[in-house]
């Protein structure tokens, strides 16, 4: 399984993406920089995108992912998660004021792009690949992704602050491969980090002690522009061994 990071940052400026991963060419988690981050040609191969929630860095380009693949000849974009996360893209992004509902606008096949709905915990196959969704804890209604390919699994939370379902589902599997989790605040930070379901440098810590594969692991990802650095200090000082914050543009052999 290959991971690239097209975007992982909680904010948006000249050297910072918002949050997406492409997972073997045609599986994206999140569509911050889905656009952005791909060519068009690489925009094509895309298949699926399975959303953890619909906030607008995990959304962003979703919509001129749409647009430019009404006019290329391609199937329909499968844009997959949970059902307060479509209804949230329906009643506010594909609205026809935002943005043209691209679910009822015909390319060159069939309609640009097809929502659907994914049920906590149940399992889907996109591809050469089953991913499960499970609940976490953020401000919002919000999922991560476990995806499973052959002999590799990896799991992704979304934004989260504390939370339980997650860890306890991924302690049943019997190998996790990696774990894509998130850090947004620094620790002098933590309870707006609490407020708006996030986590600092201490938090995480917390969370791992949740997750019984000692060995796997954990790719962070999220860090607001302005903490950046005093993040990075405090997850130098934490010195947690196994983490690794993901970088724009790296691709990672799973
Ligand atoms: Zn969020």
């Amino acid at each position: 399984m290959k991971l690239r990071v097209l975007g992982c940052h909680g904010g948006t400026t000249r050297d910072h993406k918002s949050v997406s991963f492409l997972i073997d060419r045609h599986l994206a988690l999140d569509a911050g920089s889905l656009a952005s981050g791909l060519s068009l040609e690489e925009m094509g191969s895309v298949q699926t995108v399975l959303v953890t929630h619909p906030h607008i860095d995990h959304i962003a380009d979703l919509g001129t992912v749409c647009d430019s693949r009404t006019h290329l000849d391609l199937p329909s974009l499968v844009v997959a998660g949970m059902e307060s996360t479509l209804d949230a893209l329906r009643a506010h992004f594909f609205n026809n004021i935002l943005w043209p509902d691209f679910t009822r606008i015909r390319g060159l096949r069939e309609n640009v792009a097809t929502l659907v709905c994914m049920q906590p915990l149940e399992s889907y196959e996109f591809g050469n690949l089953r991913v499960h969704p499970v609940p976490v804890d953020h401000s919002i209604p919000s999922c991560g992704f476990i995806v499973e390919g052959a002999n590799v699994t990896l799991a992704y939370s979304g934004d989260t602050g504390p939370t339980q379902l997650f860890w306890e589902t991924l302690n049943r599997l019997p190998r996790v491969d990696a774990v894509i989790t998130e850090v947004s605040f620094p620790n002098r930070m933590k309870n707006l980090a609490t407020r708006s379901g996030h986590l600092t440098p201490r938090c995480l810590e917390d969370e791992l002690e949740k997750l019984a594969h000692r060995e796997t692991p954990i790719l962070i990802y999220g860090l607001k522009p302005p903490f950046e650095v005093e993040i990075r200090e405090e997850l130098d000082k934490a010195g947690m061994d196994r983490t690794r914050l993901l970088e724009v543009d790296q691709s990672i052999e799973l």
